[in-house]
């Protein structure tokens, strides 16, 4: 990163943050009412015609990629190669997984018909929800906003995405390109802060895509209650990473710090925490450090200045952020590496902590930011129980040369997705679903089960002219009793 690029505007100063004022409420009635009468119109859209939507989608992103580049540079110093691998490529990649098999996704299902429907046929139909709500965080606000949006694009819906007002100058980009690509009835964007999100949960959606907090979550979901609209919730939590005595240190410590410091550690799938056993932690932390310091080419005391590692995304997360690591040194842990903070930057050097008490309020929330708390456990089991003593986590990475330890790990916890030696990777694989459990989130999206995520799976059964259940009709004469019977026998 050139010394030019840095003195470009700094975090979140281009534009000014809307709110439900920007929008009267009827116009997004107005928008909800043009949005419904096309859903019934793309009921009938061909896997061309949307294949052809997803082109054009994909056409506006590259046309902007330099704005968008430029834009979250603006929000929070990100840079833009990091733009270009966690932002563009999944969301193009996304894309492309679509237009290559939206036209198999789409096709009916034909599934068996028990011998008590004897004559019908049954198959599974694909068919859009109808109007969607997209609701997207700040963190990854470009790719979790545009995902979502091919994804409901692809199973044939129309959709009101609102961005985070917290990366405005991204959202701004949003609209322009959505603008370039779709009407409003059929995609139209609300920038803006909670009073519009909370102005649009005010409509009966047909489906409801919410990526944000665990708490923002509970509040979607109570919104959607009221017109039992469907969700998917893909929310957060504390990511733990048991490394287990017979792991690799050196590889563990590479692939954990990478994903740690990726994004400041503003990362849903961020490593959260180490589990590590107590013989191994200096050896680890070396390994930490020097990794650290390989991948920003930074020392130290030079962080600040690296154009590779972007900030915290603003002043309240600055300040919760730090608190972490205040408190947990008060009640007697150690920075064993960075600890430097400048808050009129926002800026959080990549901190690894030892000695951290297990009830320190960093073990209690999602960290969201560049600190690696490190716990010792004496037994496996230790690390296992304290894993399964909070709520279920997004993910879940396990360290080890062992099979049989990995496993035994995955059996005994649960989580939403899990990597064996390695992190974050298992969400760049779109032949797996990616989403949370409990408080982690509800439902899955990417590839495939993103095109199900915004699909009704309906039953449709086709009956013949002559049907046995036809025979059971009443009156209960002694020929129902007896077919019943009959039929009883073979479920015995
Ligand atoms: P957030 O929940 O504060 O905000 C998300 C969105 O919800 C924003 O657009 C915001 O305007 C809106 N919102 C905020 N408060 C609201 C309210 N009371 N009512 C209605 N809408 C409201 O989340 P964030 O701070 O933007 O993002 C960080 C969180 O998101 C972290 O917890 C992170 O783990 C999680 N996250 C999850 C995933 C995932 O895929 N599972 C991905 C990225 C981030």
């Amino acid at each position: 990163m050139t010394q030019a690029t840095l003195s470009k505007p700094q975090p979140n100063q281009m534009i000014q943050t809307k709110d439900a004022k920007s929008y009267a409420q009827a116009d997004i009635q107005r928008i909800f009412a043009l949005q419904q009468k096309k859903a019934l119109e793309l009921r009938l859209s061909t896997a061309k015609e949307r294949i052809q939507k997803l082109k054009r989608l994909k056409a506006a992103i590259f046309q902007h990629k330099a704005e968008i580049q430029t834009a979250l540079f603006a929000d929070f110093r990100k840079s833009a190669r990091e733009v270009d691998i966690s932002e563009i490529l999944p969301t193009i990649g996304e894309i492309n997984d679509s237009i290559r098999h939206l036209k198999s996704w789409m096709k009916s299902i034909h599934v068996a018909t028990p011998i008590t429907l004897f004559g019908a046929s049954s198959k599974i139909v694909y068919e859009p929800k109808g109007v969607c709500l997209v609701i997207a965080p700040w963190n990854y606000p470009f790719q979790l906003a545009l995902a979502p949006l091919a994804a409901a694009i692809g199973a044939g819906n129309t959709v009101m995405l609102k961005p985070s007002e917290f990366t405005p100058n991204t959202a701004a980009v949003i609209n322009k390109i959505v603008k370039s690509a779709f009407a409003d009835e059929e995609v139209a964007v609300f920038e803006g802060d909670v009073s519009v999100s909370t102005a649009l949960l005010e409509m009966p959606f047909d489906h409801i895509f919410f990526t944000g907090s665990t708490p923002v979550g509970k509040v979607v979901m109570a919104a959607a209650a009221k017109h039992l609209t469907t969700v998917t919730l893909e929310l957060g939590g504390k990511s733990p990473t048991i490394i287990a005595e017979d792991a690799d240190l050196k590889l563990a410590a590479q692939r954990i710090m990478w994903g740690k410091f990726l994004n400041a550690g503003q990362t849903c799938v961020a490593p959260d925490y180490v589990l590590i056993p107590k013989s191994s932690v200096d050896q680890f932390v070396q390994y930490a450090k020097e990794a650290t310091e390989k991948y920003f080419a930074s020392k130290e005391e030079n962080f600040v200045n690296n154009g590779d590692f972007c900030r915290i995304i603003n002043a309240k997360n600055f300040s919760r952020v730090t608190s972490y690591v205040d408190e947990a040194v008060k009640s007697g842990a150690k920075i064993a590496y960075g600890g430097k903070f400048e808050s009129g930057q926002n800026f959080i050097a990549p901190t690894i902590l030892v000695d951290v008490p297990k009830d320190a309020r960093i073990m209690e929330d999602e960290i969201f930011g560049p600190l690696l708390p490190i716990i010792t456990y004496d037994h496996l089991d230790d690390a296992v129980q304290l894993i399964n003593s909070k709520p279920k986590p997004l993910a879940l990475y396990v360290f080890t040369s062992s099979s049989r330890t990995a496993e035994s790990v995955l059996k005994r916890t649960s989580s939403g997705g899990a990597v064996v030696n390695d992190v974050i990777l298992h969400l760049v694989n779109s032949n797996l679903p990616f989403g949370g459990i409990n408080h982690s989130g509800h439902g899955s999206y990417h590839g495939y089960f993103g095109f199900k995520a915004f699909s009704h799976e309906r039953s449709v059964l086709k009956s013949p002219k002559f049907s046995l259940p036809t025979l059971m009709y009443p009156p209960y004469t002694n020929f129902v009793k007896y077919i019943v019977d009959t039929t009883t026998k073979w479920f015995v």
